[in-house]
């Protein structure tokens, strides 16, 4: 029997349980997405509409929401990461100092907030290096971990995450607490604790389901947190500036976060700190997958290997 924290169960998986610092059962990673406005522009790229309701809403983030998260982790000497798109900390240069300056731990996020799907590896590369060199000259320090916008990667993406010598990636989800793809160190995301699937409502006709109960969500986040608790995972909670700077929302994250702290066997740390304990500690190489992605099915059929 391995000393899996699911116990209980008849079937043991084959893979060992997750070890974290200092005899603690489970991780809590609180993230943040300093997005403001940068998605909205590359949807709308060359043909930007002189419409303020959506912009506002967005920059709502880096005037207030982010100050509103900032304070919220303070209150519990929480440390957090925030991933920036270049733009942003373009548009507002006093935010990147700003979040260092708390001692929090700041990300790459693409230039322009850019879906993987739009750009060539030539354009990922370049908005990779852009932000980089932007962040060392606004913060003074060389970031070390990279997420995608929208969470999409490709095998070339690792790669060049791994060339400029980032220490992870946090974007994928394929185990619930760290492992390796393609040999870059991966912090993984679940979108079932990210705030934008429940409370993203932008107006103007594009929005594609109502805005969710917070009550709600807090159970299911809770819910989430507890379990996973049990089963020995990281708790990625993803959250947005201008989503959870909200009024209500922070008071959800308020009871999350009491909850959190209240939990002495739950370790609370940045995506850097879990990415350094996980290459250091015996977890190394336990959780190492390639991302290799298949060949297309193409005219093969069902029970036929080839033809
Ligand atoms: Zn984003």
């Amino acid at each position: 029997m391995t000393s899996s924290p699911g116990k209980g169960y008849a079937v043991e998986s084959p893979w060992p349980a997750y070890e974290w610092p200092q005899g603690k059962r489970s991780a809590a990673f609180l993230s943040v997405d300093v997005d403001a406005h940068s998605p909205l522009l590359w949807s709308l790229r060359d043909a930007v509409p002189e419409r303020l309701g959506g912009m506002e809403i967005r920059r709502f983030g880096p005037r207030t929401g982010l100050y509103r998260l900032l304070d919220l982790f303070g209150h519990y000497d929480f440390k957090a990461s925030f991933y920036v798109p270049g733009f942003v900390a373009e548009t507002w240069p006093e935010i990147l100092p700003a979040i260092v300056g708390a001692g929090h731990e700041i990300g790459l996020h693409g230039y322009f907030h850019e879906i993987v799907s739009d750009v060539s590896d030539r354009e990922f590369t370049e908005a990779l290096e852009a932000s980089l060199d932007l962040f060392v000259r606004q913060a003074g320090v060389r970031p070390v971990g990279f997420r995608s916008p929208a969470w999409e990667m490709t095998p070339h993406m690792l790669r060049e995450v791994k060339r400029i010598g980032l220490a992870y990636d946090s974007s994928l989800s394929g185990f619930d607490h760290p492992y390796e793809i393609d040999g870059v160190t991966e912090i993984p995301v679940q979108w079932a604790t990210d705030d934008a699937i429940f409370f993203k409502f932008e107006g103007g006709g594009r929005d594609k389901w109502p805005l969710q109960s917070g009550h709600a969500v807090l159970e299911d986040w809770l819910s989430e947190w507890r379990t996973l608790h049990r089963f020995g995972g990281l708790f990625t909670l993803t959250v947005h500036d201008w989503i959870s700077g909200r009024a209500q929302r922070i008071a959800l994250l308020e009871k999350l976060l009491e909850a959190i702290a209240a939990e002495s066997s739950a370790w609370v740390a940045t995506a850097d700190e879990i990415a350094d304990h996980h290459k250091n500690s015996p977890n190394s190489g336990r959780f190492s997958v390639e991302g290799a992605v298949p060949q297309p099915i193409g005219p093969r059929r069902f029970g036929q290997a080839d033809g």
